[in-house]
């Protein structure tokens, strides 16, 4: 029978606790979801911000979709390339402090579109060893050498650098995905510059979320186009919409218009999306109170969670896992938790590495405090009870 040892390597994926299922969500995204008619309190988005469903970006949609239509009709080298999309890929631009922006239709595509654009064969790419897994993809599919360094290791990377030959490119997260800790990019960046590589940096889950500005970990850092050339962001995190960019040199990006495969051939997001970013790009800029937020909601957390005795990470993100260890045990309590009412996934590999199954817990500035202590007193209860029964 076709596919029958698939089918055993799925029990096989169950009995380790390692398989992965999806929710039917029927309702709007927010801090609110609804799971088969029952309403839980989310914990799980990467919605930072609380712009997925704001009014304002809403509104712009439709108003684009009103006037552009939904399909974007090609690629953005034939017609796709609206007066939308590069409006935001200018705002993007000077968002970041850098030359330009090119929109890409997801960060997966991003990061597989310009690692290959940059290197090839006789190259090095280094990789921090908990990066995505887009930028280890991109990583592999270049055909450079690929070199995975110890996580946030400047020191194993330099290493690494020693041996390299031909173009070099490190690439890391910015606030890593799962642990939620940033990349100390300030070494990073005077490695790079040491060792004549150029450093890239996604910075997914800081983009609109740390800095006064939210502008991420570059303003954090402080980090010109000089100190990190290739900068990656996603638009379906903390700006709530859908899509990617990449911002740097003029040489850069029209490397990448010419090169990336991931950007030539594929369908441009709808123009619609665009302007929608846009708006959120606004309120991104404006609305501080939304970093302050996620920040108390963090800490009262981080201060919860510690007196329950539960293993947190030195995230001062709002990406705050619990370790668990065990995958089937993190499979238990995140399922206790939804009984519970509360989302929160369960994180295992390998996503992250071997014995580190955890739950990430995210929250959004629309979360308020008695959702953090009904969380923490939800956890208390899954994680105690789960323990007693071993
Ligand atoms: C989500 C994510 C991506 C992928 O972005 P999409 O737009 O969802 O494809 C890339 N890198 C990191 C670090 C991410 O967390």
């Amino acid at each position: 029978m076709a596919f029958s040892h698939f089918r055993d390597n799925l029990e096989v994926l169950a009995a380790q606790g390692l398989y992965r299922s999806r929710r039917i969500i029927t309702s709007p995204q927010g801090i609110n979801l609804q799971i088969d008619g029952k309403k839980i309190v989310n914990f799980c988005s990467n919605d930072y911000l609380g712009l997925a469903n704001h009014p304002s970006v809403v509104s712009a949609f439709k108003t684009a979709a009103d006037q552009y239509g939904v399909g974007s009709g090609s690629a953005h080298l034939i017609c796709g390339h609206s007066v939308a999309h590069h409006a935001l890929e200018e705002e993007l631009a000077a968002f970041t402090g850098r030359d330009r922006a090119l929109l890409f239709s997801t960060g997966y595509m991003a990061n597989n579109g310009v690692i290959s654009a940059l290197l090839g064969r006789g190259d090095a790419v280094f990789e921090d060893r908990l990066n995505h897994a887009s930028l280890l993809d991109g990583g592999l599919l270049s055909g450079a050498r690929f070199k995975r360094y110890a996580h946030a290791d400047v020191e194993n990377l330099n290493v690494h650098l020693k041996k390299a030959t031909g173009n070099k490119l490190i690439v890391t997260d910015g606030v890593f995905s799962m642990d939620g800790d940033f990349a100390p990019l300030k070494a990073l960046s005077e490695a790079a510059k040491a060792s004549d590589a150029w450093l890239m940096v996604d910075d997914a889950h800081g983009l609109g979320v740390i800095g006064e500005r939210g502008g991420g970990l570059l303003e954090y850092y402080r980090l010109d186009q000089e100190d990190l050339p290739v900068l990656m962001g996603t638009l379906g995190k903390g700006f709530g919409t859908f899509g990617a960019f990449v911002a740097g040199s003029d040489a850069l990006i029209e490397t990448l218009i010419q090169k990336a495969r991931t950007y030539i051939y594929t369908t441009a997001l709808p123009a619609a999306v665009a302007e929608a970013t846009r708006a959120s790009l606004k309120i991104v800029i404006a609305e501080n109170w939304r970093r302050d937020k996620l920040k108390k909601l963090a800490d009262r957390f981080r201060l919860g969670a510690a007196q329950l005795g539960l293993q947190l990470i030195a995230s001062a993100s709002p990406i705050q896992p619990i370790i668990i260890g065990d995958s089937q045990r993190a499979v238990d309590i995140s399922n206790a938790l939804l009984n519970a009412g509360f989302l929160v996934s369960a994180i295992r590999p390998p996503t992250v590495p071997q014995g580190s199954a955890r739950l990430r817990v995210t929250f959004s500035a629309l979360h308020e405090e008695h959702h953090v202590d009904r969380l923490l007193d939800a956890l208390d209860i899954a994680t105690t009870r789960l323990k007693a029964k071993g």
